[in-house]
């Protein structure tokens, strides 16, 4: 999911690397070179412009492409989970004079500025034992200026990254039984070098027993203090750290060369539960994996996971590892989570896409200067289609499942989304990790946010379907997927793309003016449904819900009648959402109001249900709702008689069945 900000008085961009970090960019034909270059410098000259404008401002040093001095020595010491509190201690090599150190800003994976600075307390610098006065940048208040004393070879840092005491201050990431640890939160970094020409030696120590999973590979165990191996900043802060009281590490690739890990941690030992058919399905998908791309591209890889109710869930990738945060009883209520299934296929998909092969404007050289997103389209676009697909591939959805849960995204783009109609387009939103970063929005539907995920999945659906009509059947996206991720076996240094490089592989494995379909579909405003039809299949709406609407709804204690009346309610009849231009949108119905009574009885989502079907039975019946909106009650008529309505999708007997294809496992 993120990404990184800000600079100083240096030409734009003089050694921002045009393959970046790429051993295998040698290898590269001098006209690809030439070609990779261009497009690159092309798709910089945005951020670019952006650094200059900053380097005005703020006296940050510009990151350059060279070694820095010495090791970092990090020690974090996470034991006091009673308060929440991870201490950092840092000894950095420095030499007398200015020294900027910087806390991470644009975090990998959310894509937009979100380091959480705020957390970062109690900052004391000293130099041959004495304190250093340190200055904030107030123009990139990420940045820690001092001077280092002559004779002086190192400064120490001590702080606290005081984690979240609730959920409204961010992800709870420590419980009495397991602690998320991100590095990006509990280190600062010195600025001027590339976040990969910095050497950290890490260190962590845990409470008394606990065990930890991690990409980082162990140097030595001393009691509760693991040492890590040596490892440059950039792969430290890409291999986070779950650790737990309750720890189990499942294999999910026995007998392979490359090993693939699950590093479970739990808040009681029940959850640890894993049945050995739950195994078998999350080895399917490993196998899925490489039989579709051909290759991968890390030398071992650990899913982390979380089964807790306590710490805040999560889903960030890695290049080696994820994050995955679920429910408590993931495994032990195995239908009830039905729908979280797809998101080890998501993250792990995203050691290909994102991590891997990543949009050039995204790779950045530290975790201070701005990332821009305009192929997150790719990256979370794809993703979420291959985290479906796979989903189905390895067994952890079947058929019908997978179904439903389309059906349930091609209704949000069919009818859901009025804003992306209207006003908005998808390639616009993937501005949207830095305009809303996530926040709860007033008219989500109409303003639209992230559609790049779930829309990006239609979109790669329908490329799917026009690669198999361009190719009768010879080719599919998996041919894309070969071609664009399952390159070079092996590596895992960052291998950057621009949108030409996407146009041009489709190009190549079956010829047709892709940069016009692309566009047409990432800029404007049309259907974005196609590539249901293209698979033998229709987008209806009946008066059930499927499983997966009714698995949606009973997880999140709310009705969804957003195709119907067009509002959904949360539990105690507060209203969630209003599609905009909705019958109840037009009734004067929106969202923060609560609903107290349905035609004169108290709130019941049974009752509103019951209502919406007996009013389209009967035209002189109406919809009638007591709300509240603040101290306010009112009583509003909603006139609407088209019974309830819930997504599916329906076989079209007229076209070939190729949605069935894509979903079944490779052999
Ligand atoms: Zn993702």
């Amino acid at each position: 999911m993120l990404r990184d900000v800000a600079r100083s008085a240096a030409p734009a961009f003089p050694d921002f690397p045009m393959c970046p970090a790429t051993p295998a960019v040698s290898s590269c034909l001098a006209l690809e070179t030439h070609l990779k270059f261009t497009r690159f410098a092309a798709a910089l000259a945005a951020s670019a412009f952006a650094l200059a404008s900053f380097n005005a401002l703020a006296d940050v040093p510009a990151p350059q492409n060279v070694p820095y001095q010495g090791s970092l020595k990090i020690t974090v010491d996470a034991t006091d989970v009673a308060h929440r509190i991870f201490r950092v201690h840092e000894v950095i090599p420095a030499r007398p004079g200015p020294l900027t150190l910087l806390y991470p800003q644009w975090i990998p994976g959310n894509h937009s500025p979100t380091g959480p600075i705020d957390k970062l307390a109690g900052l004391v610098v000293t130099a041959n034992g004495k304190t250093l006065t340190w200055t904030r940048d107030p123009l990139n208040v990420y940045a820690f200026h001092l001077e280092v004393p002559a004779g002086a070879t190192q400064v120490e840092t001590r702080f606290q990254y005081l984690s979240p005491q609730d959920r409204r201050q961010g992800r709870v990431v420590m419980t009495p039984e397991m602690l998320n640890l991100q590095w990006n939160a509990v280190t600062l970094y010195p600025a001027g070098h590339y976040a990969r020409q910095i050497q950290t030696e890490p260190s962590v120590i845990l409470p008394v027993g606990w065990q930890a999973g991690t990409a980082l590979e162990v140097a030595a165990r001393d009691g509760d203090t693991i040492h890590f191996k040596p490892i440059d900043y950039e792969n430290l802060v890409d291999s986070p750290i779950y650790a737990g009281k309750y720890f189990k590490r499942l294999d999910l690739a026995p007998g392979a060369k490359v090993p693939v890990h699950m590093d479970i941690v739990a808040d009681a030992p029940k959850y640890l539960e894993v049945k050995p058919e739950q195994l078998k399905l999350f080895r399917n998908l490993v196998q899925q994996m490489y039989k579709m791309y051909g290759a991968h591209h890390y030398d071992h890889y650990d899913f982390l996971l979380s089964l807790s109710d306590k710490m805040s869930g999560n889903g960030l990738e890695h290049h080696r590892s994820s994050e995955n945060g679920t429910s408590a009883d993931f495994f032990t209520d195995w239908k009830g989570n039905v729908f979280e299934r797809d998101l080890f296929s998501h993250e792990f998909n995203h050691s290909w896409n994102g991590k891997y092969r990543r949009g050039a404007d995204l790779y950045t050289p530290n975790y201070n200067l701005p990332m821009s997103d305009t192929l997150l389209w790719v990256y979370e676009g794809q993703t979420q289609f291959w985290g479906h697909v796979m989903a189905a591939r390895s067994g952890l959805w079947d058929g019908e499942q997978t179904r439903e849960m389309l059906a349930y995204v091609a209704a949000t783009y069919d009818k859901g989304r009025p804003g992306l109609a209207s006003w908005r387009n998808v390639q616009d939103t993937t501005n949207d990790p830095v305009i809303a970063k996530r926040a709860s929005l007033p008219y989500r539907n109409y303003q639209s946010s992230e559609d790049y995920y779930s829309a990006g999945l239609l979109i790669w659906l329908d490329v799917d379907g026009k690669l198999r009509e361009l190719s009768r059947g010879d080719k599919s996206i998996d041919d894309f997927g070969k071609a664009f991720f399952g390159i070079n076996p092996g590596q895992w240094n960052v291998d950057t793309y621009v949108y030409e490089d996407v146009v041009e592989t489709l190009n190549d494995i079956a010829p047709f003016d892709w940069a016009s379909y692309l566009r047409t579909r990432l800029d404007g405003h049309g259907p974005l449904i196609g590539g249901i039809a293209s698979h033998g299949w229709k987008l209806v709406y009946t008066d059930q819900p499927s499983d997966a609407v009714k698995a949606v709804e009973t997880r999140h204690h709310h009705a969804d009648l957003l195709y119907s009346l067009g509002l959904s309610i949360n539990k105690g009849g507060s209203i969630g959402d209003v599609l905009w231009d909705s019958p109840a949108f037009k009734a004067g119905i929106s969202p923060g109001m609560t609903v107290i009574a349905v035609n004169g009885h108290d709130y019941d989502a049974d009752e509103l249900r019951d209502a919406v079907t007996a009013a389209a039975k009967d035209d002189s019946l109406a919809v009638e709702l007591l709300v509240k909106n603040f101290n306010e009650y009112k009583t509003v008529r909603i006139d609407y008689h088209g019974g309830l309505k819930y997504p599916h999708l329906v076989r079209d007997s007229s076209r070939p069945d190729t949605l069935t294809t894509l979903l079944k496992p490779v052999h």
